[in-house]
């Protein structure tokens, strides 16, 4: 007799756009085969938890009925391209979708193996030895992240990413992008050889220069990224043993072209914006807060209230399918969820449903907790150290008290919480940050900006919670006493000297 093991599935969903149609399938997946709903990750990728091993083809075969795949959602390859969630230029977006979408395609592997397992390809389908110009025999060294940033929002921390294209746009047009190379969140505690890195920019590139550039990166990293070390194996590493100038030219070469001096670009911060706004098109656009990802009936708000919204986006789901064109699910990489295309008269229903079903939490939600973002951790994740998606709420609650009793109740701290170092909730970038030592234990980070642009520090390590809330409440109550106007909490941290800057991207860039 076999244990019953269970399984994680993630999908490739590109900026992690589906339709109304798309959603009520994959609800119907998460309902019939996982555990505890839909999850949207950082990556704007859906994940179902819990999928029994004798249930695995069929759920793999529900997924791709739905167009979408889970191909090349895991292992040493280019993982789901992540895309601003960007509600307010609509057709803005759909350029910069598209050309992340096509870029997904373009990086998938070749092999047809995924058809023949879980989709009952013949084996004629694939000869087995499909060329894989980009990714060889041996494929990448490790996994590979690209996200596209529409400024001046920061939500899908582009620094994170081993390879970032900032939208650079000029005159309402689309012109091109910066590139940013050599961003990652990962580390192992205690390995000074292993570190979080924000990306450096190289230079510009035209938006039909985006594939060329991705290739180049992309196989340079495959030919020089580190095969003995696996720690070690991320592009930063490569970059950082090599030289950047090195990459960089590296990059030219086999692009076939220079990359120009990256233009100027600001960002105003890596979080979403709640609430309804209407695009250029005339329509509206809807961003919910989702508590880790989480879209299950039963949990419980912020308030201790159940909540339902598996059932209540079911519903939202339907009424948008009923719309016909242009309604949008779009993930955001900040784990919450934007309906976008939203045809005005419809609006007041959307609301409606939102409210009865819990969804308009992000309306009450302090600005700390509509921020808050959390790995899922344990009981799911195997890597994981100490809780994340579970503890999140009650830390939230616990900062909440303090930021209270110093009368800072609406200070947008922006929090982060991962299970372990591996920063799957890209915690280096948090202005607070826990990052999982052991079960109840966690090293305290702190002073990253809110724009993703500067990595925090490390403050206090291996302390439980009692000593985490005792070494931020003394640092929130001068916070509350001497900051400046719109002083964010980590740069006040700088700015006292509490702590030190860390590879900040250069001022000379940034508008
Ligand atoms: Fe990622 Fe670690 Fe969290 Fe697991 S515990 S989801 S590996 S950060």
């Amino acid at each position: 007799l076999e244990p019953a093991y269970s399984f994680m599935i993630r999908t490739r969903t590109p900026g992690g756009v589906v339709t109304p149609a798309q959603w009520l399938q994959l609800d119907a997946v998460a309902t019939r085969y996982a555990e505890r709903g839909l999850r949207i990750t950082t990556r704007q990728a859906f994940q179902f938890h819990g999928v029994i091993k004798t249930e695995l083809k069929a759920t793999m075969r529900a997924i791709n009925a739905a167009l979408v795949d889970t191909l090349a959602a895991c292992g040493d390859v280019n993982r789901n391209v992540a895309v601003a969630a960007n509600p307010l230029q609509s057709s803005l977006h759909a350029a910069v979708h598209a050309q992340a979408a096509a870029l997904s395609e373009r990086l998938l592997p070749n092999t047809q193996a995924y058809y023949e397992i879980w989709l009952d390809g013949e084996r004629a389908a694939g000869s087995g030895e499909e060329a894989e110009p980009i990714y060889g025999e041996t494929y990448l060294p490790r996994k590979f992240k690209i996200g596209f940033a529409i400024p001046p929002y920061n939500d899908v921390d582009v620094f994170a990413q081993d390879l970032g294209f900032i939208a650079v746009v000029e005159d309402d047009e689309l012109r091109g992008y910066n590139v940013s190379v050599g961003g990652g969140m990962g580390a192992t505690h205690g390995d000074p050889e292993t570190y979080p890195r924000l990306g450096d920019v190289i230079g510009f590139v035209a938006p039909d220069q985006v594939t060329a550039v991705a290739e180049a990166v992309v196989t340079a990293q495959r030919d020089y990224g580190n095969r003995t070390v696996r720690k070690r194996a991320r592009l930063k590493y490569t970059i950082d043993d090599r030289g950047l100038e090195w990459f960089k030219s590296e990059v030219e070469r086999r692009a076939g072209f220079s990359l120009p001096p990256a233009r100027p670009f600001g960002f105003t911060h890596n979080g979403d914006r709640f609430g309804w706004v209407e695009s250029e098109d005339g329509r509206a656009h809807l961003t919910l807060r989702i508590p880790a990802g989480r879209i299950v009936d039963g949990a419980l708000d912020g308030r201790g209230k159940p909540v339902r919204h598996l059932s209540g986006l079911r519903e939202i789901a339907r009424l948008l399918h009923a719309q016909g064109s242009g309604a949008e699910f779009r993930m955001t990489p900040n784990q919450n969820l934007t309906l976008a295309g939203i045809a005005p008269a419809l609006r007041a229903q959307v609301d409606s449903l939102a409210a009865e079903y819990g969804l308009d939490g992000y309306r009450t939600a302090t600005p700390l907790r509509q921020r808050a973002l959390a790995c899922v951790a344990l009981p799911t994740c195997g890597l994981a150290m100490a809780e994340a998606e579970r503890y999140l709420p009650d830390f939230v609650a616990e900062v909440e008290t303090l930021l209270a009793r110093h009368g800072i109740a609406d200070a947008p701290i922006h929090l982060r919480i991962s299970g372990c170092p591996n920063g799957c909730s890209r915690p280096y970038l948090g202005e607070i940050a826990l990052v999982g030592k052991a079960p109840g234990r966690y090293n305290l980070m702190l002073g990253a900006d809110h724009r993703g642009q500067r990595l925090n520090s490390l403050y206090r390590e291996n302390a439980d919670e009692a000593q985490i809330l005792a070494a931020l409440d003394p640092l929130l109550a001068r916070y509350a006493a001497q900051r400046e106007q719109e002083e964010g909490f980590g740069d006040f941290l700088l700015r006292q000297g509490i702590v030190q800057p860390r590879t900040p991207i250069p001022s000379t860039l940034i508008e």
